[in-house]
């Protein structure tokens, strides 16, 4: 490969060497627990599975190329590899996070880890001086999805990242949304990436998976460590699928794009759609920054039908769009945050961050995009 190979090449090949013992172009799947080793402390570079296993190896090496990050790690979900993350912590540290995340993430930060004494913010992060305003003494983490779900609202990550390099507090991004086809956060000066590979990573709706990548080796040894001692990773399996689903990323996300727009400006125009929530249309609240810090807009996509009972009479009506929960699939995926991902936060707390019940998510897949828009059309006029 040449010095700096784009960004379609690195997916197919970065990581997915042929295999040296046979020229197989696929990487193999190497279902094994343990390896033999050569004497006393010598060895091939394996010992256990759970420390390190050859086909991971190799997907985390890929997806730490298209980060661009030093080392990537993968782990068993994309809630997994938050958990790793934030057990980098300790009692007592505190987090500032965004106010409109993934449904999970509070989830696991307030049922979960507030028991073991890590302290939590949640602010609108859209506005950089938010962030600023929040950090206290004991804060070592500012966690940020952008765009944020299902709200689609955008964080200026170089903002933000400058904010946190002044006050000494590391920067998280979850990058899910926008996959790094699209954003590249440790550029903008994040510390830290997350993704839930289940989503436009994988992208084929056939596999959980979680990875941080990170910006720096101290960072990529410590949570190679918390893979060895706490044992969430990602299985062989996976980590081959991800690696399979890879390959195509930059041609997905090209048509997912492409999509994308396509739906946001025909609901846009829809008289049974009230507003539509999307980066790529003129009048979304940061569409500028959109431009700005990502290179695309992708297929994320909310809107409003106006009431729970007109959400759930056009859901009930869509054939080719599957009502389900996830995201990212080459499938057209539809959803209803309020009753499904969002559902645990709360109707007072969905009420002031703005999630309504007639609030229709859409994760707009690679089919055909008149299939799409005549699926959409006849279940929106059924309502
Ligand atoms: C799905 C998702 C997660 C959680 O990932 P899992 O693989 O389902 O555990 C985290 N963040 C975002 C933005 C997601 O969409």
């Amino acid at each position: 490969m040449k010095e700096k190979p784009g960004f379609a090449t690195l997916a197919i090949h970065a990581g997915q060497e042929p295999d040296p013992l046979t020229g197989a172009v696929a990487v193999p799947i190497y279902p094994t627990s343990t390896y033999v080793q050569q004497g006393i402390g010598e060895n091939k570079g394996y010992e256990y599975s759970r420390a390190s296993n050859p086909t991971r190896t190799r997907l985390e090496e890929n997806l730490a190329a298209l980060e661009a990050g030093v080392a990537a790690r993968v782990f068993a979900s994309g809630m997994a590899a938050i958990h790793a993350l934030v057990s980098m912590l300790k009692s007592g540290d505190h987090l500032v996070c965004g106010n409109d995340l993934y449904g999970g993430t509070p989830r696991l930060f307030n049922q979960v880890m507030s028991g073991f004494g890590l302290e939590f913010s949640y602010i609108d992060t859209t506005r950089a001086e938010n962030v600023e305003k929040a950090i206290r003494k004991n804060t070592r983490v500012v966690y940020v999805e952008t765009p944020t779900n299902p709200l689609m609202r955008l964080s200026d990550l170089t903002a933000i990242s400058e904010i946190c390099r002044r006050k000494k507090v590391r920067l998280v991004v979850d990058n899910t949304f926008m996959s790094p086809y699209f954003q590249q956060p440790l550029a903008m000066g994040a510390d830290l990436v997350v993704h839930s590979t289940t989503k436009f990573l994988n992208g084929h709706s056939d596999g959980l998976g979680g990875v941080v990548v990170c910006g720096t080796q101290e960072h990529a040894d410590k949570l190679a460590f918390l893979q060895k001692a706490s044992g969430a990773i990602l299985s062989p399996f996976e980590c081959f699928l991800v690696l399979r689903g890879v390959k195509t990323l930059a041609a997905r996300m090209e048509i997912h794009d492409r999509n994308g727009r396509a739906v946001a400006d025909f609901l846009n125009g829809h008289k049974k759609v009230q507003s539509v929530l999307y980066p790529g249309l003129i009048d979304h609240p940061e569409h500028a920054l959109a431009k700005r810090q990502m290179s695309g807009f992708g297929s994320m996509i909310t809107f409003e039908t106006g009431s729970l009972k007109n959400a759930n009479k056009m859901l009930k009506k869509v054939h080719l769009c599957s009502f389900g929960e996830s995201l990212g699939g080459v499938e057209t995926l539809i959803s209803h945050p309020a009753t499904m991902t969002h559902g645990g936060l709360g109707e007072k707390k969905r009420r002031e961050i703005g999630i309504t019940d007639g609030m229709v998510r859409i994760s707009v897949g690679i089919e055909n995009i008149d299939d799409i828009l005549e699926d959409l059309d006849q279940a929106l006029n059924a309502m």
